[in-house]
């Protein structure tokens, strides 16, 4: 949903000068709570006013595109179909039976790589040797960074501003990296738990493709060789190459990213899992015995939002504690989480479980947790007088 490096639509507008943009929701989209669908609900109206200044118009599907795609496809002339490649399992098969029905149809069908920071035509492997370590990719990829240049408009372009979209999104990029000391000291702040500044609140619009992760790369560049390169810039480009290997790594896996069982070849023993119902409606409504827990989950369940460090955390504690199943836990933050994103939630949920990559117990010590990075208790006080 961005005008910005959009390859999709920047190939679009070289051929034709009125064009269809269809956004189809997913399954987790309908069964979202309110903050996530009007975040992305504001997102596409931001988006179609600015596709609409440029001439085109955007339409809003269903969860059953190919069912409607027949029918478009037979009402209007439609010679080409442009569309972003995807990389979880249900996603890719969508794609598999629209670019079928292309063929059927004799519409030339052509997609684009453009969620992740890097392309996968530029990763040094095939997908399919993906490593199993995340440090083991990380090396792989810092040995030959390959990371295409943005792609903007060639025109000057005047985006809505009305909504929260794109342009939010951009202002806060700006926002993060050269108007506050954010990026600057990002290392030290990112654990914070109070504070809007300690980390970039990138996720919601990177998940909605309302920023591009390439933009977010070129501008971090540019203030490394502007301003300073310190661990902090170092820091967001190793977030942002966790973010694109659980994409490869979901690409890879297809369907054993979404079963309980996790990825094949994991050994490691577990626990054997506890299906109580009552013990995880405590866990979701932040009502367990750990106050910690309990705070990250209210806070979740009244802003969508919930930092990196509490999602670890009452992550580690379902899993390893309560002994529930870990896809109880990411369908919940499927439907909670205002930055939802299929191959990192699931993702991170598989590597918490000991069911995926890096298989070790990441078995945490809720506590002191709780010390370490709430130390006057200021955060589990707001939230849990809620
Ligand atoms: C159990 C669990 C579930 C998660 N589910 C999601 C999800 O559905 N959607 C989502 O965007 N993130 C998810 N994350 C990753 C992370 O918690 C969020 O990306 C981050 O908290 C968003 O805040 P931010 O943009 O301020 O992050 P920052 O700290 O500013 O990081 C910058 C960007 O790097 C990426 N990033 C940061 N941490 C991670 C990580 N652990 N894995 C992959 N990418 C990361 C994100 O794109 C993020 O926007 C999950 C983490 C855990 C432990």
């Amino acid at each position: 949903m961005r005008i910005h490096d959009n390859l999709a639509l920047n190939a679009f507008l070289q051929k034709s000068s009125f064009g269809i943009v269809i956004w189809c929701p997913t399954k987790s989209y309908e069964e979202a709570n309110h903050f996530r669908k009007k975040f992305i609900d504001d997102n596409l109206e931001s988006f179609s006013k600015n596709l609409f200044k440029l001439g085109h118009v955007l339409i809003k599907g269903t969860s059953h595109f190919s069912l409607e795609l027949v029918e478009i496809l037979k009402a209007q002339q439609i010679k080409s179909l442009f569309f972003t490649l995807e990389y979880a399992y249900d996603e890719c098969f969508e794609e598999k039976v629209v670019s079928n029905l292309c063929e059927n149809f004799g519409i030339e069908f052509i997609s684009f790589d453009q969620g992740a920071m890097i392309s996968i035509e530029n990763l040094p492997f095939e997908i399919i040797e993906l490593p199993f370590i995340f440090s083991d990719f990380r090396k792989k990829i810092e040995l030959q960074i390959n990371i295409n240049h943005t792609q903007n408009l060639a025109i000057d372009f005047e985006l809505d501003v009305s909504l929260d979209g794109e342009a939010k999104a951009l202002q806060r990029l700006r926002e993060f990296i050269w108007e506050t000391p954010s990026l600057a000291n990002y290392k030290n702040t990112r654990n914070g738990l109070m504070n809007f500044n300690d980390s970039s609140k990138f996720s919601p619009w990177l998940s909605v493709g309302a920023l591009s992760p390439r933009k977010i790369y070129e501008e971090l560049k540019r203030y490394e060789t502007e301003v300073q390169a310190n661990e902090s810039t170092y820091w967001l480009f190793f977030e942002l190459l966790w973010r694109d290997y659980f994409k490869f790594l979901s690409k890879k896996f297809g369907n054993h990213f979404f079963t309980l069982a996790g990825l094949p070849g994991v050994k490691t023993i577990h626990h054997p899992v506890v299906l109580d119902l009552k013990l995880f409606q405590s866990w979701c409504n932040g009502e367990t015995e750990e106050p910690f827990v309990n705070a990250n989950m209210k806070e979740l369940n009244n802003t969508g939002f919930m930092s990196n460090r509490g999602r670890q955390n009452v992550a580690s504690f379902l899993v390893h504690q309560l002994h529930l199943p870990w896809t109880w836990g990411a369908s919940y933050f499927e439907k909670q989480l205002i930055d939802y994103d299929p191959d990192v939630n699931w993702g991170n949920w598989l590597y918490f479980s000991g069911r995926g990559t890096d298989p070790r117990a990441r078995l945490f010590n809720i506590k002191k947790q709780a010390t370490d990075y709430d130390p006057l208790g200021e955060y589990q006080a707001k939230w849990n007088k809620i």
